[in-house]
């Protein structure tokens, strides 16, 4: 049977093509019939520029409806759909374009000349644009080509998609996605948040990352739901389309931004039947913060680009602010320690690795990585540290990387970042670890303060004298106005410890 992840959407195409499947804030609406009549067509484009099963098909435009059918149509030829950051510059992209070897390259209208010459350069045999407006190459050529019917029958493993990472800890690496691991992530996840084609979906993430293309769009499309597209987040712009809305997936940074709206109460969310959360971690006073205004406990998860979502807080059942809930239905989830790979007993802090159908392909061109990433029996090395409490629930508390190894001793970052939130004055803070003499490294905090009476460094680590061993102190706090957070909310420590290198020196 033909595997293709487009064929898990169909039924949905065929059902209702009257209903809206997208609409945007201002006001421009998508039917299901408008969305597959113009990712045929797109299909129609992409056969004539020799895009074949298994070939790439890097993109890096605006947010835009155009740019879901041009996934679709991706799917629909087997082809290998691989969105690029829109924030990458013209170095990074021909990065990209060298390690990837598409046989297209959709960029925006307005970068084409610049593109035209990234491509030439790394041997990219085409280059067409699709803009914000409907408009760009791709979809000129789209008005005067025939909708191309036939799906690609491909296997469950054969890839649908190459994602690559944030870049959190270091180089992006690029994610191989099969066909399989997608749908069956998107069928766990529609079912375990119960979502049907009631729903309608606000949609404020970028859709070069998993959360906002696959979590957000392959769920709408497997449930027949609908959404809303919008550019970026706008808080007050949230608010006043919940009303419409049944359901909003978001970063932490949504959640701390609609809590400094006033408008936030329980009155603007009454229509809204889930708040979910997840890429970076969502402060239990967050949580705690949001639920007291509308009554609703957001629903935190935990995924990443390689593995999808894992684990999920219970749609029934308790949210537990500070944890990423228990493992999706078909994911195992295991606790090892970091060295010898033993796995640990329950409470113990260690490795998270885990295994099951969401789990990707490997890294693409990076067979070593690959293999060092994985243990023999399958599981993959998140290179997360968690721990799985007396009822199961994950907690994630930090990246291994962000470990903080002084005087030989481990430092969670997490356990000294809580402390310090907890401070009067303090909004929030980073740990990290940077070079010292003595210590190897020591532990260092990065503080954003509340405005007001704010705190110094002497009266924080007074503060933190009595409460954690003396190896967890900070050595020194540093005070900034925000801390350095990518698009998806992700604090940037490599960042933090490359200002900070001189610290102790
Ligand atoms: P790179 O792998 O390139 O360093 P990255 O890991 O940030 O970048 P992503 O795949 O976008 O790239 O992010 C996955 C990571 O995000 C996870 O490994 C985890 O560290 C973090 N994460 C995702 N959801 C949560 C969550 N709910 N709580 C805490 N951390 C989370
Ligand atoms: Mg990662």
């Amino acid at each position: 049977m033909n595997q293709n992840l487009y064929l898990q959407f169909f039924d949905n195409f065929q059902r209702n093509p009257g209903k809206i499947l997208l609409d945007t804030a201002e006001g421009k609406q998508y039917s299901y019939a408008e969305v597959l009549a113009t990712a045929r067509r797109l299909a129609g484009v992409l056969k004539s520029l020799g895009v074949a099963p298994g070939d790439r098909v890097a993109v890096q435009v605006d947010k835009s409806p155009e740019a879901v059918m041009l996934y679709l149509a991706c799917l629909q030829m087997g082809g290998v759909y691989l969105p690029l950051n829109t924030a990458y510059t013209g170095e990074e992209i021909a990065y990209f374009l060298g390690d990837a070897e598409p046989r297209l390259y959709v960029c925006r209208p307005q970068a084409m000349a610049e593109a035209g010459e990234l491509a030439r350069h790394s041997g990219v045999p085409c280059v067409e644009s699709l803009g914000t407006a409907a408009d760009g190459s791709l979809m000129t050529m789209a008005a005067r080509t025939q909708a191309y019917l036939p799906v690609a029958e491909v296997e469950a493993d054969a890839l649908a998609a190459i994602l690559y990472t944030s870049g959190t800890t270091g180089r992006s690496k690029g994610a191989m996605l099969s066909h399989g691991n997608l749908a069956s992530n998107s069928r766990v996840l529609t079912e375990a948040w119960q979502f049907s084609a009631e729903d309608h979906l606000l949609h404020a993430l970028p859709i070069f990352h998993t959360h906002g293309l696959f979590v957000a769009c392959n769920i709408i499309l497997t449930a027949g739901a609908s959404m809303t597209f919008l550019p970026r987040l706008d808080a007050e712009q949230l608010i006043e389309l919940m009303p419409r809305a049944t359901v909003l997936m978001g970063v932490p940074t949504f959640y701390t931004r609609l809590l400094q709206s006033p408008r936030l109460n329980r009155e603007a969310v009454a229509g809204m039947r889930l708040f979910i959360s997840g890429s970076a971690p969502l402060p239990a006073e967050t949580h705690d913060e949001f639920r007291t205004r509308t009554g609703h406990a957001i629903l935190e998860r935990y995924g990443m680009t390689e593995t999808n979502m894992n684990s999920s807080n219970p749609y029934h059942g308790e949210r537990r602010a500070g944890t990423v809930g228990l493992p999706l239905p078909g994911t195992e989830i295991r606790i090892t320690d970091r060295a010898s790979g033993a796995e640990l007993p329950r409470g113990e802090t260690g490795m998270v690795e885990l295994r099951g159908p969401n789990v990707f392909r490997g890294y693409w061109r990076m067979p070593e990585k690959t293999r060092a990433e994985f243990r023999d029996d399958g599981f993959f090395i998140t290179g997360d540290l968690g721990v799985i409490d007396q009822d199961g629930y994950l907690h994630i508390v930090g990246r291994d990387k962000d470990l903080v190894i002084s005087g030989g001793y481990n430092v969670y970052p997490k356990e000294v970042e809580q402390l310090i939130d907890e401070l009067p004055g303090v909004l929030e803070s980073a740990v990290i670890g940077v070079p010292h003499p003595d210590l190897g490294e020591g532990v260092t905090a990065v503080v954003v303060a509340m405005g007001g009476a704010v705190p110094d460094e002497a009266q924080i680590l007074a503060a933190l004298h009595g409460r954690l061993a003396r190896y967890k102190q900070p050595k020194r706090v540093f005070f900034v106005d925000t801390l350095p957070r990518n698009v998806m909310g992700k604090v940037q420590k490599k960042q933090l410890r490359e200002t900070y290198a001189q610290a102790y020196s």
